[in-house]
């Protein structure tokens, strides 16, 4: 039942046409074109009606208690509605989780000579596969694979969109219809449902296990060695660790067994660590040099864990088997794009000229002192005192996240805002025009400085300002 007076009160609606005379409306046609704001009026009137035949106060009538709202109000709505619907939803953020690698904030932010390469690349044309010497076309796996031989101690390399991408493609190449051996103790799940033994079903290859869990033995490889086997497979446990009585053979041990029996040892090392962590007092992640130095003849990782880059999933190792891969049919569904490989040279370039420690922020970050982070959070501090904001400093832990080096953490200083409620304060923080992230511990919401971007402080003091007023 209607009663009347939700039916006087819809009378006093405008229609559209009225809608776009207001003067306020010629922004939006100007900005977003008539067809756009025609709709966003129309949607704006239909919840207006539905709001006041329910007696509700709806989200466009909020503030005047159920009363008809003006044209002005009207229009301001459908404002609201056009911004929201064309704000991207893949958006900036600060991460002050203190996790470096965070795979749900995006994983590696660039450097910023990487960021440019790939601002040149997407400007114009490039010579992508065009080889400028010759006047012809050229291949596009000659970009970025300069680098990596020179970086890892292989002798060839390629790179293609992820690493799930690369390891699918290297066992499919190089071991479909074959069986590969494999430790019970490295059926991983990296996450997002991505499972080791799925990668090798799909790849056509058949999967022999080995060992236990917790025990593998280089004599259970070797008992496993038939002539239908293709290659001994070993992942790098990545994101989880196992500890007490383990053990797992070396990558050299195994290098040795394989080779004597013809066979290759593909490793996918995940991470793409090319540099130590143990001199940040991390455990020693292994590294893609060490992998090709253990004998390893191809080594599969990301380009956007701890090598710091755009997303991408690089091969590197023996050239005759880096071809196989090349050669291979779905080599062409899993390539790299211009931006990413534009992006991958540029990084790849700080580590050649030794610089990554300082140019590459995943190293930036990692390498970052107790010392340097506690001075960035007094810095925070004064400024969030000098807007009258509580906070304090407290001890604790980063993490370098992505799957990579479980268990360790590095020290640092975290910037504890005052508040009585910190869920609220954290969906506040969440909510603004460039959403924080922090965390929340022990009941207080805290924010870990050695995360977030020097060129994202402003943005982040004005966020915290910002939800201060809004408090209480
Ligand atoms: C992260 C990871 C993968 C998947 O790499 P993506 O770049 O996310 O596709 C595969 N294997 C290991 C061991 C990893 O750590």
């Amino acid at each position: 039942m209607i009663d009347n007076n939700a039916q006087m009160r819809l009378r006093k609606l405008p229609g559209v046409d009225r809608l776009l005379q207001m003067p306020e409306t010629a922004v939006l046609l100007t900005t977003y074109g008539r067809t756009l704001t025609v709709e966003a009026l129309r949607h704006t009137l239909e919840d207006t009606r539905t709001g006041l035949l329910q007696g509700q106060v709806t989200a466009t009538s909020a503030a005047l208690n159920a009363s008809v709202p003006g044209p002005t109000r009207l229009v301001q709505a459908a404002a609201d509605w056009l911004e929201n619907l064309l704000t991207p939803s893949l958006r900036p953020v600060i991460n002050a989780t203190g996790v470096i690698v965070h795979t749900n904030l995006g994983r590696a932010p660039l450097s910023q000579a990487a960021r440019q390469a790939i601002d040149a690349a997407a400007r114009g044309y490039s010579n992508l596969e065009y080889d400028l010497a010759a006047g012809k076309r050229g291949s596009r796996h000659a970009h970025a694979t300069q680098l990596l031989p020179r970086l890892t101690g292989a002798e060839s390399s390629m790179v293609v969109n992820n690493n799930a991408a690369a390891v699918l493609l290297m066992l499919t190449a190089l071991c479909h219809g074959r069986q590969v051996i494999i430790s019970r103790g490295q059926l991983v799940e990296i996450g997002g449902g991505f499972r080791i033994p799925d990668v090798l079903a799909q790849s056509g290859a058949t999967l022999v296990e080995v060992g236990t869990t917790n025990r593998t033995h280089l004599r259970d490889y070797a008992r496993a060695i038939n002539e239908q086997t293709a290659a001994i497979l070993v992942t790098h446990h990545s994101n989880y660790k196992i500890v007490g009585f383990t053990n797992e053979p070396s990558l050299a041990e195994l290098a040795e067994l394989a080779h004597t029996r013809q066979l290759p040892l593909l490793f996918d090392q995940g991470s793409g660590a090319l540099l130590d962590t143990s001199p940040f007092g991390l455990d020693p992640e292994p590294t893609v040099p060490g992998g090709i130095q253990a004998g390893c003849d191809l080594v599969a990782f990301s380009g956007d864990k701890l090598l710091g880059g755009p997303q991408a999933g690089i091969l590197v190792g023996r050239a005759d088997l880096i071809a196989r891969c090349q050669q291979h049919p779905l080599a062409r569904a899993v390539r790299a794009d211009k931006l990413c490989l534009a992006g991958l040279s540029a990084t790849l370039t700080h580590y050649v000229q030794e610089e990554a420690l300082t140019a590459v922020p995943v190293w930036r970050m990692i390498s970052m002192s107790v010392i340097e982070v506690t001075a960035v959070a007094q810095e925070w501090l004064a400024h969030l005192d000098a807007h009258g904001i509580a906070a304090e400093l407290v001890d604790g832990e980063s993490t370098v996240g992505g799957g990579s080096l479980p268990g360790t953490s590095l020290p640092t200083r975290l910037v504890s805002l005052a508040t009585t409620n910190p869920d609220a304060l954290a969906a506040r923080l969440r909510a603004e025009a460039i959403p924080v992230i922090g965390r929340i511990q022990d009941g207080r919401y805290l924010l870990d400085p050695r995360t977030v971007l020097p060129e994202q402080v402003d943005d982040l003091w004005q966020s915290l300002v910002n939800c201060a007023r809004t408090e209480n």
